[in-house]
């Protein structure tokens, strides 16, 4: 197929100082939990981007210095020459796909923690660290000097790097060019603080510097967010921000805008639409006649094409979308644009950072996964045997294996025993605020639709009996799991005392429209993530009275790695939920349910009319331990083998399940890998 002639435009080149971009597709920084420690498995990544179409590729944030030491973070690394061999991998696997390979430098001022390197950190004034209960100290000349002369070193390291497109990065109250452009951490009294001029001159300097050290053969970016969302007391779009960008309107090769911090940059589906910056950074290509960047969870090409001709982006930029499909810009080349497999908005790929692991996505298994289990994200070895699959059960595992699966040309049925394809997605894409992650249905649906070899079948509950009968020679069981109604999860290894004295509505209820006639309804989260929240949210919408009670420090603590426990806690008290913390749910007696303290509190008793418990979940799987119990029956069969994935062996996250199934259809007739699954990273042993 080809491209569709609209899309043109976003094929342009765009020149970037010395160097050009073959195309408007921009992966902008993205953290990926990989950096400096699992160096084959970074560059394998960013390359994979490069091949998917994307024509500037960036390594997340890199540290210029010991004293700028994000640790425990794992983000990228040029301290010295030791570490140009190691982003050499990253620029060739970019390179090797004609693209241009770009590095965030960075030095975290206060923002580091210095854990590893034991270096005081420095900031523009005497002030706390961002996330440690220690103190950066005031940065006197000669350090300002020391700085510029680390950022000039590691643009000239990078250079040596292979890097095309180097950064001086201002964004995300990270880096030490922000912190001295902000008022609340710059009240310094010589000429780099007080006036805006001041405060902007080491942004100024460290461009230039950059630009006389790299800028005849590199162009020199900038990362500058535009708004900081706390109005005039930081940066902001209608505020400094536009006296900025306006005095160093010509100096940078490129401007890359956003806004700040990361909760704010990175909002996911539920809490921010596609777009959601275009407000704040509208204004700045109408100050520069350098080609600007901006992101905003960006899938839809019509979209991308109306924000080049409106004139307020020159580049798309994208990690998110480019992380969920590293192919996106390719599809859209090929007249594909059917095949691209949209971001759900869900920021699983950023629990990644926060957990200081290797990257995850819910849409794209393969993400992560390039280096370490050679994982393509559109190309799967042909099958390797005839046998038949039948998968039971049509939620994401399921989907995805019947997906992965056909692509490698298996013959596939996958049966299901509702009417709608999609399991627990059906469900939860139907509760506020999280319609977006249909598109983990949807995604796999259009696919499998253009797949000969594989049949879905609805209405179709399997039994052994079924099972037996269809003689497939493999057998995946993909049937989800159950919400437990007794109350047992991480407090209560025991059933909850008296829960039976009222109603009792499991999650699944209330996302199927089975709702309390009466509240006050307490939700009970044990379960620490999203999923009770938005069941408040749901409650409250249906005109219920809410309390939602969590022994966790605050309401949906696990957010916190996906960035939105602050949105979530804002929203539940706007709606008016009485949110009560630090308690545990201890039992219920006469239509009262007793709350203990963690912190040994006087016990609450609250008047309740129903109760919601999101503790645990039971994996659906009778139907295994059936079969498991026939082994003469399942050889009569031919049937080699039964194997559970997803919620049905273990419930997980719906990423955990899209995993599952992709695992299944790629080991499916492949050599046993041993007991690791996967290539290691493992530092060389060297003897003095
Ligand atoms: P996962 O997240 O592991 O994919 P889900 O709970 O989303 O799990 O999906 C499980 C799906 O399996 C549901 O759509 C459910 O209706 C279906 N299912 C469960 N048991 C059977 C069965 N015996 N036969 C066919 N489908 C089943
Ligand atoms: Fe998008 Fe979620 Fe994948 Fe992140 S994990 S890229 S938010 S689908």
């Amino acid at each position: 197929m080809s491209r569709d002639p609209r899309y043109d435009i976003l094929f342009e080149p765009v020149k970037i100082g010395p160097v050009t971009a073959r195309n408007r597709f921009f992966q902008v920084p993205h953290c990926n939990g990989m950096g400096h420690q699992h160096p084959q498995g970074h560059a394998a990544m960013r390359g994979m981007k490069a091949e998917g179409g994307w024509a500037v590729v960036s390594t997340e944030e890199c540290e210029i210095h010991p004293s700028g030491d994000v640790t425990p973070y794992v983000e990228a690394r040029i301290w010295d020459d030791h570490d140009i061999p190691y982003l050499s991998m990253m620029t060739e696997a970019v390179h090797r796909h004609g693209s241009l390979a770009a590095i965030e430098l960075v030095h975290n001022g206060p923002s580091a923690s210095n854990l590893y390197s034991r270096e005081v950190p420095i900031g523009p004034i005497h002030q706390p660290t961002s996330y440690y209960p220690f103190q950066a100290r005031a940065m006197d000349r000669e350090d300002i000097r020391n700085y510029r002369r680390w950022h000039r070193d590691a643009a000239l390291r990078a250079k040596k790097a292979g890097f095309d497109i180097i950064y001086v990065y201002a964004g995300h109250d990270l880096s030490l060019p922000m912190h001295f452009l902000q008022k609340r951490r710059n009240q310094r009294i010589d000429e780099y603080g007080g006036s805006l001029e001041n405060r902007v001159r080491l942004f100024r300097e460290t461009i230039e510097e950059a630009k006389a050290a790299v800028g005849d053969t590199c162009g020199i970016a900038v990362r500058f967010a535009v708004d900081e969302m706390m109005g005039d007391d930081g940066i902001s779009s209608e505020g400094e921000a536009k006296d900025i960008v306006a005095m160093l309107a010509e100096l940078p090769d490129l401007w890359d805008v956003n806004v700040s911090n990361w909760k704010y940059d990175s909002q996911t589906s539920r809490f921010a639409e596609e777009g959601y910056q275009e407000p704040f950074t509208a204004f700045v290509k109408k100050l520069t006649t350098k080609p600007v960047v901006g992101v905003g969870r960006y899938t839809s090409p019509d979209r991308m094409v109306s924000l080049i001709r409106k004139g307020m982006l020159d580049m798309i930029g994208a990690a998110r979308p480019s992380i969920a499909d590293p192919y996106l810009p390719k599809k859209i080349e090929e007249g594909r644009v059917e095949d691209i497999r949209e971001c759900i908005g869900c920021n699983i790929c950023i629990t990644g950072d926060y957990t200081i692991t290797p990257i995850r996505c819910t849409q794209n298994p393969t993400m992560g996964e390039e280096w370490r289990k050679g994982w393509h994200p559109e190309i799967m070895p042909a099958k390797a045997s005839q046998d038949r699959v039948l998968i039971v059960g049509g939620g994401p595992a399921g989907l995805e294996a019947a997906r992965a699966l056909g692509l490698r040309g298996y013959e596939v049925a996958l049966a299901e025993a509702g009417t709608e394809l999609g399991g627990r997605v059906n469900q939860e894409s139907r509760l506020p605020g999280l319609s977006a992650w249909g598109r983990v249905r949807d995604y796999r649906l259009g696919q499998i639709a253009k797949m000969n070899q594989v049949e879905t079948y609805l209405d179709s509950r399997m039994g052994v009996a079924e099972i037996l009968e269809q003689g497939f020679e493999r057998v995946v069981l993909a049937t989800g799991s159950t919400w437990r109604k007794d109350g047992v999860g991480r407090s209560h290894p025991f059933p909850i005392p008296g829960l039976g004295e009222v109603a009792v509505f499991s999650p699944s209820d209330i996302m199927a429209g089975r709702l309390p006639e009466k509240g006050p309804v307490l939700v009970y989260d044990d379960d620490l993530f999203y999923l009770a929240g938005v069941l408040a949210e749901r409650l409250v919408k249906a005109g219920l009275e809410v309390i939602y009670v969590t022994p966790g420090d605050t309401a949906s603590s696990w957010t916190a790695n996906t960035l939105e426990v602050i949105f979530i806690n804002k929203r539940l008290r706007e709606l008016g939920v009485r949110v009560i913390t630090a308690h545990d749910l201890a039992g219920i007696k006469a239509g009262e349910a007793q709350l203990v303290s963690a912190y040994g509190d006087p016990a609450q008793y609250v008047a309740v009319g129903a109760v919601v418990p999101v503790t645990a979940r039971l994996p659906e799987e009778a139907l295994y331990h059936e079969l498991m119990a026939q082994p003469e029956a399942l050889k009569d069969a031919g049937i080699k083998s039964v194997t559970r994935i997803g919620d049905c062996l273990a419930p997980g996250l719906i990423a955990y399940a899209v995993y599952a199934g992709h695992r299944y259809a790629r080991e499916l007739d492949a050599a046993d890998l041993g007991e690791v699954k996967f290539r290691r990273a493992l530092p060389l042993v060297t003897t003095p």
